[in-house]
């Protein structure tokens, strides 16, 4: 081999080993971008997800990325879609400082409060610039009001770049509730049996088969429906209630997300499956007719008989203006316990549990 020949040889292999390099390293995990945080292998970067403003008003979604030195499943967490639900947000940032990312497969995405405006002013259910619910306007637009904005980028940046999504909810401020998750169908059936696995997994012993979501893309309402309807499996938890912020309600949330992890295999050790759920195949929300004050004469968890008064409405002189019963004979998963009660408003929720 002449010395030219020798040298062009090296180069040669230079460049095939540095493409090689590339390739390999690209299959082997890359980065992971969300919005304009970059997290590498074996890296946690948070930031913010902007929100454009719009007539004065725009808002930023806080978000950290634990990207795992291995490559594996992307898991999303989602707290704060309303902002008076404190134990799910005060897990992401316990999940935050626990999970190693030397020791992960695959990226948690964790969305800390969705809705930081309606955080920031202590406001259930709603967003105070637009009274707009946040899970009732996905999957969003970018033209629209701030709730439509905040669940358009949402949809773009979380929902669209994982492969599973929780969306961690609890009783908002007013609402008495005991845990539930939602385990919504889609209709395929492998993708259903993923999200029946992340139900069990989570941990939460009530679990509502939910049939009842929209099937319409264009018009999907709720954060995890949006998510199950784009085919990735994904469930609803509940896991707190009035506002509290206890230990109980947290670790569940906790806990819930790490045996998820285990799961899909991001984490060492087998998942805590629920051994003995409790199917609720049915469910019915009870709305507030009218304005005024309600009085609760239940608990949640409590199981009514079908017919049974579960509160009364007075109106703002205390004068009994309306009573509430059981639609049918079930547990009573919520009931506010705060005295406003105002039109179209829920009073509480009533599910039926299978074969009993
Ligand atoms: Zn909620």
């Amino acid at each position: 081999m002449q010395h030219s020949d020798f040298r062009r040889g090296f180069f040669l292999l230079l460049a095939i080993l540095t493409i090689f390099s590339f390739s390999w390293g690209g299959e082997e995990k890359s980065r992971f971008v969300v919005g304009d945080i970059v997290a590498g292998p074996g890296e946690i970067k948070s930031g913010y997800l902007p929100v454009p403003e719009k007539d004065g008003i725009g808002t930023r979604i806080p978000v950290s990325v634990i990207n795992g030195s291995k490559p594996g499943k992307v898991l999303a967490l989602v707290a704060g879609v309303h902002g008076y639900e404190y134990p799910p947000i005060l897990a992401l940032y316990r999940l935050k400082n626990r999970i190693d990312p030397e020791a992960l497969s695959g990226t948690l995405i964790l969305v800390h409060i969705a809705n930081l405006q309606s955080f920031q002013k202590r406001i259930i259910y709603y967003n105070p610039h637009d009274w707009k619910n946040l899970n009732r306007v996905f999957p969003g637009d970018p033209e629209g009001t701030i709730s439509q904005r905040v669940a358009h980028v949402l949809k773009e940046e979380v929902v669209d770049r994982c492969d599973y999504l929780i969306d961690m909810h609890c009783g908002d401020g007013n609402e008495a509730l005991i845990p539930y998750t939602y385990w919504m169908i889609s209709g395929n059936e492998e993708q259903d049996e993923l999200s029946k696995k992340m139900a069990l997994a989570f941990g939460i012993k009530y679990i509502i088969i939910d049939k009842s979501r929209t099937k319409d893309i264009s018009q999907s309402k709720y954060l995890g429906n949006t998510a199950v309807l784009f085919q990735k499996p994904a469930i609803t938890t509940e896991s707190g209630y009035l506002g509290k912020t206890d230990e109980e309600s947290i670790v569940r949330n906790t806990r819930g997300a790490l045996s998820v992890m285990r799961l899909l295999g991001m984490i060492q050790g087998e998942p805590d499956m629920v051994s003995d759920p409790i199917w609720i195949d049915k469910y019915e929300v009870i709305y507030s007719t009218q304005d005024g004050l309600f009085y609760p004469l239940t608990e949640m968890g409590y199981f009514a008989q079908k017919g049974e008064k579960l509160g009364f409405l007075t109106d703002y002189l205390g004068n009994v203006i309306q009573e509430y019963r059981a639609p049918f004979t079930g547990i009573v998963l919520y009931i506010i316990h705060t005295p406003p009660a105002n039109k179209g408003e829920p009073l509480f929720e009533v599910g039926s549990v299978l074969n009993k």
